[in-house]
């Protein structure tokens, strides 16, 4: 059984679109692409205040 209640609230290990930019900015640095790092942190930071209500 999965204990739900044990989740954190912003759960951004569990989360898909967080998974994919962080994967997006891990393959943007190995490319040494760093505007294109820069835009995955960016949107990841957006998308955290949008999903999980985070404040920077
Ligand atoms: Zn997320």
């Amino acid at each position: 059984m999965t204990d739900h209640s044990s989740a954190e609230p912003s759960g951004t290990a569990e989360c898909r679109q967080c998974q994919e930019f962080d994967l997006a900015e891990a393959v943007a640095r190995r490319e040494r692409d760093e505007s294109r790092a820069t835009d995955c942190r960016v949107l990841r930071k957006r998308h955290l205040a949008a999903a999980h209500g985070e404040r920077s």
